[in-house]
This record gives C-alpha cells, sequence and structure tokens, in this order.
C-alpha cells in the first residue's frame, strides 16, 4: 500500500447551498487544468473534499502544481481503505510508517462523515491506536503535540488516511468572482496586479497596448509569456493585444506634450473599457502604486479616471515596490518582467510630463482632435489570443465520486 491519493481541503469557501457547490466545481475545474501535465491523475469532487486519484503520477511534481492553486487551504498524501476495521487499522499502521519525517509520538484523530459506520470516532481512535503501537518500536502517543497526526476519515467511498498537511495557496477559486479586464504592460507589477486579482477569485482578460514599429515582436512575446506564466494560477487566459500606434501618433501631434502621457492614458482607459463591456467583464484591475511615478499620482488618478465609472482595482496601491518585486519572484513574472523591451508607454514618454494634471486641462487638450473614430478603428484591429486553452485537456463537466 502506498500514499496515491491526495485530499484537497479548502477553508474559506465556508458557503452554503447552490454557491458552495458553484465554488467547488471551479475549484475541481482548477485543479483539473493545473493539473493537466498528469494525465493520469484523477479528480472527484465528494461532499467538502476534493479527492486527486495519482494512479502512478508523482506526488511531489503533483503537489508543486497543486500549491498554485487558489481556494486550496491544505492538502495532504493520503491512503484509502475499503470501511473495514481491519483494513483501516492496516492502512493507518502503512500510512503512519511510510510518513516521512519525525514520528517519535503520534495520536489518531478519526472523523465519521458516513454514519452508518458501525464505530464511532471515540471509538476508533483508541483501535487504531492501539494497532500501531503493537506493530512499531520506541514510539508513544502524546495527544497534546504528537510529531504525527494520524488523520482517518471514513467516507462514504472509503476512508481516507493522512498524516501531515502542506499549506495551499489560500484565496478564492479563480472564476467565482467574475470577469475582470487586466491592463497588462510588459512591465513588474502588472502581472502581480493580475495575480492578487486572481486570489480573490477574479478571471482574468488581458488588454495589451502595443505600438509596432516602435514596440517590437519581443516586446509582444514577452507578454504573451508573462500572461502563460499566470495561467499556472487559475486556468487559461484571453489575452486581447490593441494596435496603438495610430492613436499614440496622433496624440503626439495634436496634444501639448506636457499633457500627452495623461491622454494617452485616459485612451488607454477608455478602450479597455470598452472591450470589458463587450465581454462581460465588470472592473478593471491595472498595475497602480500610489505615488510611484508621475501617472501615479492621486491627481493624476483622478484625472484619467474620469474617462470610465467602471470600478479599477489597484491591487498594488499599498504595496512598496520591494514587496512587488518579492511576489513577482516568487510567482515567476520576474524574470521575464525584466528583459528590455520597451512596451508602448516608454517610447512615446515626453520629458515634461505633468505630475498633477487637471480634468479641464486634459478635456481641453482632447479637443484638438477628433479621437472617436480612431478609438473605433483602434477597438477594430483588436487581436485577440487565447493563452493556455491549447493545453487544456478534456475535463469531464461533474465528476462526482
Ligand atoms: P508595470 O510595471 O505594470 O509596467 P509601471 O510601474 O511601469 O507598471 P505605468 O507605466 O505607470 O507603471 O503603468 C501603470 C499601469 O498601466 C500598468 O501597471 C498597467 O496596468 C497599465 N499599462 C501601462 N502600459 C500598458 C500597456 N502597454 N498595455 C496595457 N496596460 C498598460
Ligand atoms: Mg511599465
Amino acid at each position: 500500500m502506498t500514499y496515491d491519493h491526495i485530499l484537497v481541503r479548502f477553508g474559506e469557501l465556508a458557503l452554503k447551498g447552490k454557491n458552495r457547490t458553484q465554488f467547488e466545481q471551479r475549484l475541481q475545474t482548477n485543479i483539473r487544468f493545473a493539473l493537466k501535465d498528469h494525465p493520469s491523475c484523477r479528480v472527484k469532487r465528494t461532499y467538502g473534499r476534493i479527492i486527486v486519484q495519482l494512479n502512478g503520477a508523482d506526488a511531489t511534481k503533483v503537489s508543486e502544481k497543486l500549491q498554485k492553486v487558489f481556494g486550496i487551504s491544505s492538502f495532504s498524501l493520503a491512503m484509502v481503505a475499503p470501511n473495514q476495521m481491519e483494513a483501516i487499522k492496516d492502512a493507518a499502521l502503512e500510512a503512519f510508517l511510510q510518513h516521512e519525517g519525525e514520528k517519535r509520538t503520534f495520536k489518531v484523530s478519526s472523523r465519521r462523515s458516513y454514519k452508518a459506520f458501525p464505530m464511532r470516532s471515540a471509538e476508533l481512535n483508541p483501535e487504531i491506536g492501539a494497532h500501531i503501537l503493537r506493530n512499531t518500536e520506541g514510539v508513544t502517543v502524546d495527544v497534546h503535540h504528537p510529531d504525527v497526526e494520524v488523520n482517518v476519515e471514513v467516507r462514504e467511498q472509503g476512508t481516507y488516511i493522512t498524516c501531515g498537511r502542506i499549506k495551499g495557496r489560500g484565496g478564492l477559486p479563480v472564476g467565482t468572482a467574475g470577469k475582470v479586464a487586466l491592463m497588462l504592460s510588459g512591465g513588474i507589477d502588472s502581472p502581480v496586479a493580475g495575480y492578487l486579482a486572481m486570489k480573490r477569485g477574479a478571471e482574468l482578460e488581458a488588454v495589451h497596448f502595443h505600438s509596432p514599429p516602435y514596440t517590437n515582436e519581443r516586446a509582444r512575446k514577452k507578454v504573451e509569456d508573462l500572461t502563460h506564466i499566470l495561467t499556472a494560477f487559475g486556468g487559461p487566459i484571453t489575452l486581447h493585444i490593441v494596435p496603438f500606434t495610430n492613436l499614440q501618433t496622433t496624440i503626439h501631434q495634436h496634444v501639448p506634450s506636457n499633457y500627452a502621457m495623461t491622454i494617452m492614458r485616459r485612451m488607454m482607459l477608455r478602450i479597455t473599457e470598452r472591450i470589458a463591456h463587450q465581454r462581460g467583464m465588470k472592473a478593471i484591475v491595472n498595475g497602480e502604486s500610489l505615488g510611484q511615478v508621475a501617472s501615479q499620482t492621486l491627481e493624476s488618478m483622478y484625472t484619467i479616471n474620469e474617462v470610465t465609472n467602471m470600478p479599477i482595482l489597484r491591487p498594488l496601491v499599498s504595496l512598496d515596490k520591494q514587496e512587488v518585486i518579492d511576489i513577482s519572484q516568487e510567482i515567476g513574472t520576474y524574470e521575464t518582467s525584466i528583459l528590455p523591451y520597451e512596451d508602448c508607454c516608454t517610447i512615446f514618454l515626453p520629458p515634461n510630463s505633468v505630475t498633477k494634471p487637471r480634468r479641464e486641462k486634459a478635456n481641453q487638450a482632447e479637443q484638438s482632435f477628433s479621437f472617436e473614430p480612431l478609438i473605433e478603428e483602434t477597438l477594430q484591429g483588436i487581436e485577440t489570443v487565447e493563452i493556455g486553452k491549447e493545453d487544456e485537456r478534456h475535463t469531464e463537466m461533474d465528476d462526482l465520486l
């Protein structure tokens, strides 16, 4: 007998009724996507738990994947026994013996969610404990601070035995909070902002503005790569590539240079909002943090924000730069973000941008040219690619144990 299952627990899903089922189904789907490279794994739902049957898949590699999935509070390697006392005792002993790490003391904690099983938890604990004591040497019971807690869960389909817990990533299953439009540059900040939005259950569609030939193919590839890295946390992501060259050069020609950046941001926001409307998204996420650069002063946000009344989520607003860098390193976007290919903002950035742009002046600057047809044309030119979809494997819709 070996550890051939993983028992997945989800903490924050203390929800009831319809919501709960929806959350659990979504988590199941997301776990399946995360394990797509391990096709032998089966991912099943049973009341209040998700069970991964490894069927020979490498437990360490599967664990690494599970640690990226939002909505998991913890998980454990598990052995499964039929609901029969002798089999349970043997499996518990085997699970204890094969558990790695310090194990001079232990305790047994049983739970019987399958009420038809004839023994109660209080009867199971001593019986299983005695069996482990009889078959080991130098091992004692410690109910207060045991090295190993042997958890025994008697469920309808079988009894799951685990010894130890791996901490999950927490958060909520991606997709349970609806969809948001992530404004994704090639920088360090916006991928982290997207990651943090996903942490609370938001599913992303990314919007990237590029300005060929001023920005090159590698800059675009970089954004696709960043998007791909983010898919590990919540499944495939739709990426919209917006051709921004005409709008940018027009702004450059017609708008006073100290307001060019403000107007460019307002155009980006208008376009992102329209994409969001078209695709049923209810909010925009960006990587702004308060007071970092000229476009991120409160005055600047106030003036740029005038063009939309859609909520703008700024998950980085209270983080220091180093904290953002730490997260980007942990999630694996940092190395890609620091590649030197410039994005459209840096190339057209005039040196004399106002740090406190005013709404009246921005509106005045936009009167200099009839931008609306150009915005329309830009929207028509958007190229949409699905990132991560190609490696999604066929998943059963609602697979209960
Ligand atoms: P980042 O590290 O995400 O590039 P930044 O520190 O460079 O951010 P800004 O250049 O002021 O800051 O950009 C602020 C935010 O505007 C970005 O985090 C991103 O959400 C959005 N943004 C900037 N450039 C683009 C772009 N080319 N396409 C899509 N969104 C963009
Ligand atoms: Mg940037």
